[in-house]
């Protein structure tokens, strides 16, 4: 690897390269090819850059920030009008061509086997020989997501949704309009465009289209500029905030605090800046209080019926040696997963999933001994 290149590229000094690669910047050796990870934003580098053997480089995806005030944000923030499309609720991969294969990165920059081979069955192949530096920003999507399963979608299998655009070595993505060229030339399916907006009656359509995504059990808006000229943001359902919720409670040691608090938050200013009839404020309340209390309580009865507090999940994959992989893969994520035996199928495998949620399994046992919390 020509570090002096590999350095310019990322705006930094040779120095200060070697000694991130020292200290601060993790090696991934396995799948080939080798790449170097940022895990956190150092120097101004997105977290989850990747620096392949080659030199080449693929900047980690922006985070969105939300904002809780549409109204108020939206007209702050964005500049002549916004571009609206659907957030989908999945996991983030970032689909690019090294030495001729396809590889599609997670958010923390880690090669996922599984995602590899969902990109490269759904992917058209010559999009890469006609693109060779292209990166595809994607959502996967389905029930046989094994990060964050959703049955909202239209597939019973996995699903892949292009959200932006962006190109290796190079910084930054390329928004909207050029996603949605790409999605077309390719026969790719893209995030739903629900239409761009004035900043005087955006907030106005944004609930709207909101208030149906959630009766639908969708996430949400992520709003960009069509132009690309400011960051986007997102904006989420009450809906998707509570099944959230409901997950996070039924494995609530496993959660970070301010999973919880954030979103409790969120409910409170949509309800207020939509003016909601008391009714209406009713209906939230008792929806986010079913969706903290009752899984809450599923779980702690789970554990004391002695059963082990788990999650189930189903993959397909052509290949033995993709589930391999990424049994190893969510290993080296921290995540306890037990695979059943694979049932062949047509064309591939099928199969079941445990994943052993640790923390919420030890602290439950011991507050049910009555250990203090
Ligand atoms: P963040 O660091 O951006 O807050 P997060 O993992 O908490 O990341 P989310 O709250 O899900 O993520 O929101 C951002 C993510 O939404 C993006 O990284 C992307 O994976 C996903 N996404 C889904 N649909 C879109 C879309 N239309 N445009 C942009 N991102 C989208
Ligand atoms: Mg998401």
């Amino acid at each position: 690897m020509n570090l002096q290149r590999v350095a310019e590229k990322l705006g930094i000094t040779v120095d200060r390269l070697e000694s991130l690669q020292e200290t601060k910047v993790s090696k991934s050796f396995w799948p080939e090819p080798q790449l170097l990870r940022f895990d956190k934003e150092i120097s101004g580098i997105e977290a989850g850059t990747v620096i392949f053997e080659s030199g080449e480089i693929v900047w980690g995806y922006p985070r969105i920030r939300r904002p809780l005030m549409l109204e108020a944000a939206i007209k702050g923030h964005f500049i002549d009008s916004v571009a609206v499309e659907e957030k989908m609720n999945g996991h983030n991969v970032r689909i690019t061509s090294i030495d001729g294969d396809i590889v599609a990165l997670t958010r923390g920059g880690f090669i996922c086997p599984y995602s590899t081979e969902v990109a490269t069955r759904l992917l058209p192949e010559e999009i890469f020989e006609e693109l060779p530096g292209l990166v595809l920003c994607a959502e996967m999507v389905g029930p046989e997501n094994p990060y964050v399963s959703s049955e909202v979608y239209p597939t019973d299998s996995i699903d892949l949704y292009l959200f932006d655009v962006a190109q290796k070595n190079r910084r930054g993505t390329y928004g909207v309009y050029k996603t949605q060229e790409i999605a077309e030339e390719f026969g790719l399916r893209a995030t739903a465009f629900f239409g761009e907006f004035s900043l005087k009656t955006a907030h106005q359509r944004i609930r709207e289209i909101i208030l149906k995504l959630g009766r639908q059990g969708r996430e949400g808006v992520v709003l960009k500029d069509p132009q690309n000229r400011v960051e986007p943001l997102k904006y989420t359902s009450s809906e998707s905030n509570c099944s959230d919720l409901e997950i996070a409670f039924r494995y609530y040691n496993d959660y970070a605090q301010d999973f919880f608090l954030s979103r409790a938050v969120r409910e409170g200013f949509q309800s207020v800046e939509w003016k909601e009839t008391e009714r209406k404020r009713r209906e939230r309340a008792r929806r986010i209080g079913e969706s903290i209390l009752l899984p809450l309580i599923e779980t702690i009865e789970k554990k004391q019926r002695g059963e082990t507090i788990t999650q189930r999940i189903q993959i397909r994959v052509e290949s033995l040696a993709t589930a391999r992989g990424f049994e190893y893969h969510l290993r080296r994520c921290g995540i306890r997963a037990i695979f059943d035996q694979p049932l062949p199928e047509d064309d591939g495998y099928r199969i079941g999933i445990t994943k052993i949620i640790m923390s919420t399994n030890d602290k439950t046992e011991a507050l049910l001994d009555g250990e203090m919390w």
